[in-house]
């Protein structure tokens, strides 16, 4: 198709995800037609740097050969099959490359076709372990305030974003919400009890939130609970300081699930194959997805320990639950190119010796007015925009429609980079580039920043 039939097919044929269709009245839908490296182009030939690396997903960066020929020659060998009462050998090898890879007794490999049914899943399996071992009443979840989790019902219930669910409701009963471990609202989030100059004495108070929300819902209702290593929603909120060692010990301590939802956090964004090794904890289920691929295929997985599926084998029962795409070959296929890749490059460790200067580039942005807090881990930041740098007061609702979204996305990606502006939470950037990318790139996407907040917060 040309670009004017592109343009008007995708006005009246496509229906953008998480897109309002009434901006396209009157501007171009963004037409993305090729990747290089950490580069992607438009229909017009125009190059972006890609500052979110898709939506959190592409690792190892576009156009490479080695991910595609490795779809291509298992499109050839088996296009499909379901590993439903079957199993084939790419799937069967990946569970075991996962496995190998999990920390703990994580060994049981279930696969999904993204993140969401990842979290689905994980929550059908701890009611469904629950009622096999003979604690029916164990079903509910906890989750953090303003944590993105997926859009399948049940993911949506644990998501913390009221926003989001409410076109929705009632979604599933039984989902409920804790304290995110946003160090640099602290003093919010806690009522003014920490001023967040205690990171320990704040990441303590955070997980004994978890603990009360137990104890207030009862333990013997209470099967899991779902976060994100380093959360992403509300702008990329790192663990305190023992907070993951204290959320373990609370849910041993009450026999509850702790799922670590690694969609964003595993292979290789913290500089770790998964967060958990990050922050040395090890927990029950792993869900993870996007750069198990590096987007070259779709591909999700639930990864559970040993335990989880033993009541399952004692009871010669089967877990009544799956995705006719789940393990697809080609994306089982791709996955595993896409871990042997990571290996020869090393690259682990080269996101471990450049996330350093990765910050440090970053935290240059702090000297303007409107960057308040710059944030994250490994290839994973989040940007906190402000009205007042010094009281840490916040874009108003106005200035939020007006600033982020009426200028900032859009001069952003006119400039060249491609991120997210965003305000499910507080105002923030967020970045996670390919984990390729070096100090080149730091400085492209440091000087493109600098420029449009620069302006942004002369709108103010
Ligand atoms: N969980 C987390 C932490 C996520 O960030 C996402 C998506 O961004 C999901 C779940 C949902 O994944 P998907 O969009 O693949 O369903």
């Amino acid at each position: 198709m040309d670009r004017e039939r592109l343009q008007s097919a995708a006005r009246d044929n496509l229906w953008m995800h998480f897109t309002p269709h009434s901006r396209f009245e009157t501007e171009d839908v963004p037409i993305i037609v090729r990747g290089e490296g950490a580069y992607i182009f438009d229909a017009d030939g125009r190059r972006y740097l890609d500052g979110l690396g898709g939506l959190f997903v592409n690792q190892l960066g576009h156009g490479r050969q080695d991910l595609a020929d490795a779809a291509a020659a298992q499109a050839r060998e088996l296009a499909f099959h379901p590993i439903w009462s079957y199993a084939h050998p790419r799937a069967i090898e990946l569970a075991e490359r996962l496995a190998s890879l999990a920390p703990g007794s994580l060994n049981r490999v279930f696969f999904t076709s993204g993140g969401g049914e990842a979290v689905e899943s994980a929550w059908k399996l701890a009611k469904n372990y629950f009622k096999l071992q003979g604690k029916p009443t164990k079903h509910k979840v906890i989750s953090r305030a303003v944590a993105y989790h997926g859009t399948p019902h049940g993911a949506l219930s644990i998501t913390g974003l009221p926003d989001l669910k409410a076109p929705f409701e009632p979604l599933v009963p039984s989902a409920f919400r804790v304290p995110n471990t946003n160090l640099y609202r602290a003093s919010a989030i806690t009522a003014g009890l920490l001023d967040g100059s205690d990171p320990r004495a704040f990441g303590r108070w955070a997980a004994d939130q978890i603990g009360l929300a137990i104890e207030y819902e009862g333990p013997d209702t209470v099967a899991a609970v779902f976060l994100e290593p380093v959360q992403n929603a509300g702008g990329c909120f790192p663990p305190p300081p023992g907070y993951w060692q204290r959320v373990r010990e609370i849910c041993d301590a009450y026999d509850v699930l702790l799922v670590s939802d690694e969609v964003i956090c595993a292979y290789g964004r913290l500089g770790e194959m998964f967060g958990a090794d990050r922050y040395g904890y090890v927990p029950d289920i792993i869900t993870s997805a996007k750069g198990m691929t590096s987007g070259y295929a779709p591909m999700g997985a639930m990864i559970a320990k040993d335990e989880l599926m033993e009541p399952f084998l004692r009871e010669k029962k089967a877990f009544l639950h799956g995705y006719t795409w789940g393990g697809h070959p080609v994306g089982a296929a791709v996955a595993l190119a896409n871990l042997d890749a990571f290996e020869r490059e090393g690259i682990l460790d080269q996101v471990r010796s450049n996330e350093g200067a990765f910050r440090a580039t970053l935290e240059r942005l702090l000297d303007l007015p409107i960057v308040g807090d710059v944030r994250g881990a490994g290839y994973f930041y989040g940007i906190e925009l402000v009205r007042d740098k010094t009281t840490r007061e916040t874009l108003t609702e106005e200035e939020c429609q007006r600033i982020l979204y009426g200028y900032l996305s859009k001069a952003l990606w006119d400039a060249g980079l491609y991120c997210r502006a965003d305000d499910r939470g507080d105002p923030v950037i967020q970045l996670s580039p390919p984990l390729i990318v070096g100090q080149a790139e730091f400085d492209e996407m440091e000087r493109i920043l600098r420029e449009v907040l620069t302006t942004a917060g002369a709108m103010l």
